[in-house]
């Protein structure tokens, strides 16, 4: 099978990458191999690519919101059929055991499995998951479109959840990427006002599209208190700004997996009963209530599509704020 392959993290710029020929896994027990038609591009990746989340397995094939039909079933494996359309995600694998997985805590797992960083991910033609972490796909989504909301879409659902968005709520968003993009139409449909703050003029042009009340800068205060903020993009910068923004007793929520360290600020910032919550991966539960609640909706991605042999220009262009709404790879139709 064809793939791509990261064998030292290194900037993006030098296209690390490596578009290469491989052996197709076997899956084994309870686990699925599936052919994969489009794998969504995330920031993660980036994070994994770069060597700023520390290398857990070397070689890597990135990639961790695959839209596929099942190819294979290993021993056991009885969920899907064969030519199911599934859709695997960021949460590999958890231990079941530990005391986070007993709790209903399973994003907090002890020992986790990631796809596309502790284990081969969908920057390739095909790859395994287990069952178990495999997730039906709507019909009425496009495989292209379908793509990001296994990570970007996911996410922002959990991050919405945390900041407790209602009807009425103002909602600030830093930064406004794949993430953002999705989550607006999460928070127009459960009546919230989303401010959008981002440093590109082309994903300020996209928030007032998909309905956003106010857009600015990323550094520029909103117009009026926020109850509520979510910081997509990976700067610690944002945070005490954000803080600024918020009204009393409001909440900031940190939806990245790495941020760049957060400056100092005044307790001032934080006090009247301000909270900052980060979000660490999901639960099963939260994508399958999501990808339930995007079909409703219904959500409408935007996306570029790039082929699997190009990954190293999409996350370059992905670096460069280049891409409004989501990139994608596509790797068979
Ligand atoms: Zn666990
Ligand atoms: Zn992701």
């Amino acid at each position: 099978m064809k793939a791509c392959l990261l064998r030292t993290p290194t900037k993006i710029e030098a296209n690390p990458l490596q578009f290469t020929e491989m052996e197709e896994p076997k899956p084994g027990p309870g686990e699925l191999r599936v052919r994969v038609h489009v794998c969504g591009v995330c920031r993660t990746d980036l994070h994994v690519i770069e060597g700023e989340l520390p290398p857990r397995k070397s070689p890597v094939i990135p990639g961790h919101q695959v839209i596929a039909v099942v190819e294979e079933c290993g021993a056991g494996a009885k969920k899907f059929a064969k030519g199911a359309r599934v859709g695997i995600a960021w949460l590999h694998k958890t231990d079941g055991t530990c005391e986070y997985c007993k709790r209903g805590e399973e994003n907090l797992c002890d020992s986790p499995e990631f796809t596309g960083y502790t284990v081969n991910g969908g920057y390739a033609e095909s790859m395994l998951a287990p069952e178990s972490f495999v997730y039906p796909i709507p019909e009425g989504f496009a495989d292209e479109q379908a793509a990001p909301l296994l990570c970007a879409g996911i996410i922002g659902y959990r991050c919405l959840r945390m900041a407790q968005v209602g009807a009425g709520a103002k909602l600030g968003f830093y930064g406004f990427g794949a993430a953002a993009h999705v989550a607006i139409q999460v928070a127009r449909y459960w009546g919230a006002d989303v401010y959008a703050s981002t440093r590109d003029e082309r994903h300020r042009r996209l928030a007032m599209e998909l309905g956003a009340k106010w857009t600015g800068g990323t550094l520029e205060a909103p117009p009026e208190k926020l109850d509520t903020a979510i910081v997509f993009a990976p700067a610690g910068e944002i945070v005490p700004a954000a803080l600024k923004a918020l009204r009393k007793g409001g909440r900031l929520i940190l939806g990245g997996i790495h941020m760049s360290p957060i400056p100092s600020f005044g307790y001032d910032l934080l006090y009247q009963e301000r909270m900052i919550r980060s979000v660490a991966n999901n639960t099963r539960q939260d994508g399958e209530e999501f990808l339930k609640l995007a079909a409703q909706i219904p959500i409408r991605t935007r996306v570029r599509a790039y082929p699997l042999s190009e990954a190293n220009q999409a996350l370059n262009a992905l670096k460069n704020d280049a891409i409004p709404g989501a990139a994608v790879l596509r790797v068979h139709s």
